[in-house]
């Protein structure tokens, strides 16, 4: 796209072992057991996000969860905070391999968390005894507490649970996978990304299982079609596993993690909302959105100034504009053409160039703007000019 430099695509994301410099300090990524976080665990992540941090806190499209502002003095105490509440790896090839999303609908008895667990162990051990090494970005969904609802979520191998209750294991991207008993598929996990590895999957440490699909013949054992799933829109409310709230753009202050570790356990999406366990209403959290509020058909990145990539500040006019998205619209404000907080496309995007923002219908952030060098007090002034053809 013209009028904005290229972005910068580093390939990996931020770990607690190995953080990530950005306009604010450090951002300290954690990727909590099977998506869940204690009360103990809320509690002494909001503690040391204050202490060590500017006290923000993200919820990201991972379902994982950050600490902002890390300064580097103190990145040692919050290792050493994070090791006390069991959230510290033991290296950091397994901290980033450790990519394992799960949907946040779990049941105890539907084998969801002895799967995780297992992966989890044969993960570390083919990274430290097998030398696997798989790319920064790649990642598994285990998602069989029912119909999918992972499938928008970034994950390169997939494990959910047919119809007929049956585990089905398939590469992102692919139309087939491969049906396996509960005991063995672990296993099969570790061979599909095993065959990734092997069959030139992964090229200067950069690679994902659908761009490889695409042009690489699956194992003929996985020959069992992927059935057709709608895609699943999340909804603060009640859900099966507890209240399910949104928190705007994914971030809160530590203080709400403290006031949460008072209520209930956390389960995390990848959807800017948490779950919190067992809950059956709404909390009386000022940050915690509830249905119907207009900032959950908004999507903005870090922006300007904490991401020095950002050519502008985005957060302030989405929260200005999200009144003026109409029903059933999605809008995307994004600080470059990274596209970070919304890499799909959207029915309006906003997308900061050096000039102003460039306005996107229907499309993604690189997608040809149908107007450009709009000043964000103009759109304020005018946000119907968002939706003019
Ligand atoms: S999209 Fe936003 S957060 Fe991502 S690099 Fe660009 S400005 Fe930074």
């Amino acid at each position: 796209m013209s009028g904005s430099p290229a972005p910068l695509i580093k390939g990996w994301c931020p770990g607690a072992l190995r953080p990530m410099l950005s306009g604010d300090g450090l951002v300290v990524r954690v990727r909590p057991h099977g998506g869940c976080l204690s009360r103990v665990q809320l509690g002494g992540l909001g503690e040391l996000a204050q202490a060590y941090g500017n006290g923000l806190v993200d919820f990201s499209a991972r379902a994982n969860l950050q600490l902002r502002g890390i300064k580097p003095e103190g990145h040692a105490a919050v290792l050493e905070g994070l090791n006390a509440l069991d959230l510290l790896d033991t290296d950091s090839e397994t901290e980033s391999a450790r990519n394992i999303m799960v949907t946040p609908f779990w049941q105890a008895d539907d084998g969801t968390t002895a799967l995780v667990q297992a992966l989890e162990n044969s993960l570390q051990h083919a990274i430290v005894h097998d030398g696997l090494r798989l790319p920064g970005k790649f990642g598994f969904a285990i998602d069989c507490a029912g119909p999918p609802v992972l499938r928008q979520a970034s994950a390169d191998i997939r494990i959910e649970r047919t119809e007929a209750g049956s585990l089905l294991i398939y590469p992102d991207g692919a139309q087939t996978g491969r049906l396996v008993e509960p005991h063995n598929a672990v296993e099969q996990a570790m061979v599909l990304a095993n065959w990734f590895v092997r069959s030139g999957g992964v090229c200067n440490g950069r690679g994902r299982m659908a761009s490889h699909v695409r042009h690489m013949p699956l194992p003929p054992e996985y020959n069992t079609p992927v059935p057709f799933a709608p895609p699943f829109t999340p909804e603060p409310g009640m859900t099966s596993a507890g209240w399910m709230a949104g928190v705007a753009f994914g971030q809160c202050h530590a203080s709400t993690l403290c006031a949460l570790s008072t209520i209930a356990s956390l389960r995390l999406t990848p959807w800017r909302m948490i779950v919190l366990e067992g809950v059956m209403q709404a909390p009386d959290l000022t940050e915690l959105l509830q249905a119907g509020d207009a900032r959950l058909r908004v999507a903005a990145c870090t922006g300007a100034p904490a991401c020095p990539q950002a050519l502008a500040p985005v957060r302030a006019l989405a929260s200005d504009l999200a009144a003026h998205v109409p029903a059933h619209a999605f809008l995307h404000v994004s600080g470059c053409a990274k596209g970070c907080a919304h890499p799909q496309a959207a029915t309006l995007t906003l997308v900061a160039q050096s000039g102003g923002f460039a306005l996107i219908h229907h499309g993604t952030t690189t997608d040809q703007p149908i107007a450009r060098n709009l000043s964000p007090e103009r759109l304020r002034a005018h946000p119907e000019l968002m939706t003019k053809d």
